[in-house]
């Protein structure tokens, strides 16, 4: 699209990344209860997982549509994690920003690090869990993954670990309440 096109700019746009288990899903959730926020649903390939709703969640397509939204530069920015496709939709980021709404995204740190070198304004934070064991034992315990994606995500989760460095803020979820506090003043939602 012609940078003429481009919506002015009135709201906020907050990113959040952080491991798999460090809770980031509970504190969008919680966040969204604000009327003023606005959640990024981000496409992806990835398969549903139970509970999920197409639409709400994500948009849930095919590698080849999400090879064509590609081409039409339909995404602000998108990467591949876990072995899926996931990625922003420039159109509504833009359309909730000129409303003058909180875009709230929560993807990886490729993402994050694509939207800071495109220059992109906003409040970029970084959920860490306490500390790796009760990240494991979360994600073991909420069951959705089998023991080597638990794995897999373990592994990620370290290497994700050490790229908070480039985030504004390190918020450590020990306290799901603090965080969330910490988080909206973060956002002056308070
Ligand atoms: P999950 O499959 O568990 O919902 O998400 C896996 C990872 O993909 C999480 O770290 C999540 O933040 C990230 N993710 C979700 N949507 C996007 C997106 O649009 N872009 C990027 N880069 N990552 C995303």
């Amino acid at each position: 699209m012609p940078s003429g096109d481009a919506l002015p700019r009135k709201g906020q746009m907050v990113v959040m990344s952080g491991p798999s288990g460090a809770g980031k899903s509970t504190l969008c959730r919680r966040l969204l209860e604000d009327p003023r926020v606005h959640f990024s649903i981000s496409a992806t390939t990835r398969a549903m997982r139970k509970g999920e709703v197409d639409g709400r969640d994500y948009h849930f397509i095919l590698p080849e549509q999400f090879r064509q939204l590609i081409r039409e530069g339909a995404f602000i920015e998108h990467a591949e994690v876990h072995g899926n496709l996931y990625g922003t939709l420039r159109r509504p980021m833009e359309e909730a920003l000129a409303r003058g709404e909180v875009f709230l995204l929560e993807i990886d740190v490729q993402g994050a690090n694509q939207l800071k070198a495109l220059g992109e304004p906003g409040l970029y934070v970084f959920v860490a869990p306490p500390d790796f064991e009760t990240l494991r034992r979360r994600l073991v315990g909420r069951g959705t993954d089998a023991p080597e994606i638990v794995e897999r995500r373990l592994k990620k989760a370290e290497d994700e670990y050490r790229e908070r460095v480039k985030y504004d803020h390190v918020v450590i979820n020990d306290d799901l309440e603090r965080a969330l506090r910490q988080i909206r003043s973060l956002i002056g939602l308070e």
